[in-house]
Parts: structure tokens; sequence; C-alpha cells
């Protein structure tokens, strides 16, 4: 249908124009505004930076919808709210919020500038806690519904609906009863990740089979991606911000509180960045003052933990640097996704290390808040993130949006990733032999169970070095100890990774001798195919 045939058009367009100041959509802005003025539910799948926010506050602020009033944002992170809130206030939107951050005063100037019948705000937004606790905020939109002034509902960040993502939030179970409690209220709800699995789960929990779906390849054509094994990672870094991005603004992203603090102080202190850190663990006005200084351009780079990021919008993030591996492949793509958001190119580079991945393993396993289904869950991902790592032959594009099931042909990735760039490095050698020797001398280090191994335990014995730990000396007369001497040493490495990221280890000691077979079967299949180029 051509929707700028439908009656909300003209409306819809002068104020993309005169409130907005925009001249055009982008894919399936329209098609969304129009869904919801129509009084029809949605969902909306578009990366980052596709421009979600248009999609419900241009409706907001139309008089022509199906439906009239109050937009209710549900919105799971304050800084994401009060940016939002500052940015409609200076388009001259009126714009209420809610969080438990408020003082009491300020909220029940809120609840009376909503309960001005006719004359409420045009857009409300609320975290999904204070919906759910406070009984005052529903009495209000009981009462906002039954005035006939409640337009719509709006979810953002709707992946957090799911109980299995990775960052649910239990208020947002609340959810699950918006349709039954606001029968006939249209609900939105916009997401930036797309796995079919999101979307089938959004649609149950949230009730609105029937909704009309917009769907956007996740696919970012200026973003620049680049996996590099992990050994001088600061020295790298620092040349590459001074050779590529001098000036210009970067995220850093570190694993651990401290590790933030230590790197910002280095690239401070030693090579005079403007660097600031940025993690769960600061006081809320420190948090603020450096996001304030990174965000206004004081500040260059940030280096930051997970924390740092949902609902950041700064368009000209000229690189995102993993100085740790994420925990997933959404992550990964979530994270560098705050690259380029302004459409020009930008580069994310990744550092990998085996160790890491292991590290993050122990997290896992010591992680006294987890279940083990849910271990399980989290193991499976790191693994497959060292995966995407350690495969230096397949478009990474092709490998991440592969990760939300889109297929993606490496032609479209353009020389825009490490492996398309240098197919060169890809040569074919047959490691079965190597591969078998490793897995064999595994088994006979581990015993059947009675003993662990690590993984430089385990290179050493292949090696033959002397005074290797593993078993002691004893184990020096070992048939197979130093079966692996005349093994280049990085081949025999990154054999050994590749093997461990398979599970053949985990089955090592677990299953004690029956794994050989099938492992010998995947080696073969695989062949190794450049999986060991360098
Ligand atoms: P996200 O999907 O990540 O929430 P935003 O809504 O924050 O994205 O939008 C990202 C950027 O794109 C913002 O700077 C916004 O102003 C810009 N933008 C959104 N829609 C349009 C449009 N139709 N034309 C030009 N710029 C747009």
């Amino acid at each position: 249908a051509d929707l700028t045939k439908t009656k909300f058009y003209p409306e819809v367009r002068r104020k993309l124009h005169d409130i907005f100041g925009l001249s055009s959509f982008r894919p399936n802005q329209l098609e969304a505004i129009s869904t919801t003025l129509a009084g029809e539910d949605a969902v909306v799948l578009m990366p980052t930076g596709g421009g979600k926010s248009l999609c419900y506050q241009l409706p907001a602020v139309c008089d022509t919808g199906t439906t009239r009033g109050v937009t209710v944002v549900i919105c799971p992170l304050l800084a994401l709210m009060i940016n939002q809130v500052d940015a409609l206030l200076e388009k001259g939107i009126d714009v209420a919020y809610f969080n438990s951050d408020q003082a009491s005063e300020e909220s029940s100037q809120v609840t009376r500038r909503l309960r001005a019948k006719g004359n409420r705000p045009k857009i409300f937004y609320i975290t999904p806690e204070k919906l759910k606790h406070s009984g005052l905020v529903t009495r209000v939109l009981n009462e906002i519904r039954d005035d006939g002034e409640l337009a719509r509902f709006v979810i953002d960040e709707g992946h957090l609906v799911i109980k299995w993502g990775r960052d649910f939030r239990e208020a947002y179970k609340y959810l699950e009863c918006l349709r039954t409690n606001f029968p006939g209220i249209p609900i939105m709800a916009l997401t930036a990740t797309a796995t079919q699995q999101v979307k089938q789960d959004l649609i149950r929990i949230l009730k609105i089979r029937g909704c009309k779906v917009f769907w956007q390849s996740m696919n970012r054509p200026n973003l620049n991606y680049e996996v590099r094994q992990k050994k001088t990672v600061e020295k790298e870094i620092v040349q590459f911000i001074n050779t590529y991005h001098a000036n210009e603004t970067g995220i850093i992203y570190a694993r651990s509180r401290k590790g933030c603090e230590g790197l910002a102080k280095k690239l401070r202190e030693n090579h005079g960045f403007k660097a600031r850190h940025f993690h769960a663990g600061m006081q809320p006005a420190d948090k603020q003052d450096a996001l304030q200084q990174w965000q206004h351009g004081r500040c260059k780079i940030i280096v930051a933990t997970i924390a740092f990021g949902m609902g950041i919008d700064k368009p000209d993030v000229r690189y995102v640097i993993h100085h740790d591996l994420p925990n997933d492949l959404d992550g990964y793509y979530q994270e560098t996704g705050r690259a380029g958001r302004d459409g020009k190119p930008a580069d994310c580079i990744m550092y990998y290390s085996w160790n890491d991945v292991n590290q993050r393993r122990r997290q896992i396993r010591d992680n006294a808040d987890s279940d083990f289904r849910e271990k399980e869950h989290q193991e499976q991902e790191i693994l497959r993130v060292a995966a995407f790592c350690q495969n230096n032959v397949d478009c990474r594009r092709t490998q991440v949006l592969g990760y939300y099931n889109e297929t993606f042909d490496s032609i479209l990735c353009n020389q825009g990733c490490d492996n398309c760039r240098d197919p060169s490095g890809i040569e074919e050698e047959d490691v079965t032999d190597m591969a078998v020797k490793i897995i064999r001398l595994a088994e006979a280090l581990v015993d059947g169970g009675k003993h662990s191994v690590t993984r430089n335990q385990l290179l050493d014995a292949l090696w033959g070095k002397a005074g290797s730990s593993a078993r002691g000396t004893s184990f020096h007369s070992h048939e197979l100890f130093g079966c692996g001497k005349d093994f280049p040493r990085d081949r025999s490495e990154r054999v050994t990774d590749h093997l461990e990221h398979l599970g053949v280890f985990i089955s090592v000691s677990k299953q004690n001798g029956e794994w050989s077979a099938a492992y010998l079967e995947v080696c073969r299949f695989h062949h190794w195919a450049g999986l060991l180029s360098e």
C-alpha cells in the first residue's frame, strides 16, 4: 500500500519537518508510524542508530491517530530517558517522566500534569520498575485511559522482556499484563536484537499476535570489523588511535572495573589522551560527569565496562575497541553498534586471547547467582565468541548476522572486514595428525578423569618441555610426552585452542575415551581449512 495516501500522511510529513527538522524517512519508519497511528500493534526491529525513537516520538505529537493523547514509553535506562526527554524539550514537545530517582515533590508535579484532562503531556516516560511497583501510576494510567486519552504503549529495548535475554529485568515481566490490563490500547515494541526467537518471544509475551513486524537488515555497512590476537594490546591501541583517530571520539570496552580505571589512567598519563573510565561501581555523580565530558567531546576516549552504552546516542563515535571479549555475539554487535551512528565510516577492533575465554568460563562457573542452565547457556555463548575470533576465513558480517539468523552475502561486505580484505591468508592444511596427537596426549594426561590439566600444561607436555608440570616428572617417560616437539608452536597452540572450543577437552574428562572417534570425524570434516593460517 502507498503510505503517502493514508489520512495520517500529511500531518506526519509536516511534523517530521517542523518538529524534528528532518526531510525524509529512513527504512520502515513511516511504516511503523502509520501502523501505530492506525491503532495496530507493531514490533520494530531496527539496528542501533536506525532511528527507532522517531517511530514513537513522531506519532506521539500527531493529532490524527485512531487513538489520541498520551504515548507512554517504558524505558529501562535512566540515562537514556533523560537524554531523550532533554532532546524532546528542546523541540518544544510536552513531555513528562517518572523514575525512582525523583524527589516526591517533582513526582507529584508530574502526577498533576498527567491528571490534567485535555492538557496532558504528549509523551510520558517511565521505568518498568516504577510502572510495576507504583499503585499511583496504575491509577493515573487508568484515569487517562478512561478519559480516552491513552494513545499507546511503547516498549523500548523490547528484548528485555525475554527471560533468557542477556539483561533481563524482573520488572519487565509486568508488561505481560499490558494487553490484559489495557485492552484496545496499541502496543509498539522496539529492539535492535533481531533473532527470530526474540521476535517470537516478544509477540508471545506481550500477547500481540497479529501485530505488524518491521524487520530490517542488521548490517551496518559503514562499520569496519577486525579481530586481532591479543599480544601487545596497549601499544597497538595507542598506535591505532594515533594513526587513524587522533582527536576523534572512541569507546574501549574492558571486562573489569579495575581494568577500565587502569587503562584510562595509562592512556592519560603515559600517552596524553583525554580518557576517562566508566563502570557501574562509580558514584552516580562521577558517572554523570564522565558521560557528560565524553558526550560533549571534552574527553575523547571512554574506557568502560558493558555498563556503558545502552541508550548512548553519540553519533560521531569513530571507533569501538574490545580490549577484552564481550560475553556473547549479541553483546559484540550492540557494543560495536555504538560506532558510526552518523553513517560515516568507523572501526571496530576486538582483541582475542584464549586466556580471556578461559577467564570468562571460570567466571561463569564460579558465579553463585546463576543456575546450571544459565551457566551452560553462557558458556556456549562465550565459545561462540571464541569461534568467531578464531575463524579468520569467513566474512565477519556474515558471521555476526548469522548469529541473528540473517543470511548475508559476503560480496556486500565490500572489504569491510579483516577476513574479506585479506583472503590471501587462507591456506588449507590437513592437521588431523597434529589434532589426533593432542587429543591422545590430553587423554593420557587426564587419565580417565583422575587428573586435570590446563591448556599450558598440555602444550608444555606436547612440546616435551623439561620440567613440564602436568603430572610431574613421572609423566616425562610416557610415550606421548613430547609427541609434538616438532610442531610449530603457534600452530599447535591454534589447533589446541580450536579443539578446546569444539569442546573436545570437556569431553575428554567427562566421557573417558568415548570422544576420540567422534572428534576424528570432526577433524576430517573441517580439514582445518584456513583456521590455522596466519
Ligand atoms: P536507535 O534506533 O539506535 O534508537 P535513534 O532513534 O537514536 O536510533 O536515531 C539515531 C540517529 O539517527 C539520531 O541522531 C537521529 O536523529 C537520526 N535519525 C533518525 N531518523 C532520521 C531520519 N529520518 N533522517 C535523518 N536522521 C534520522
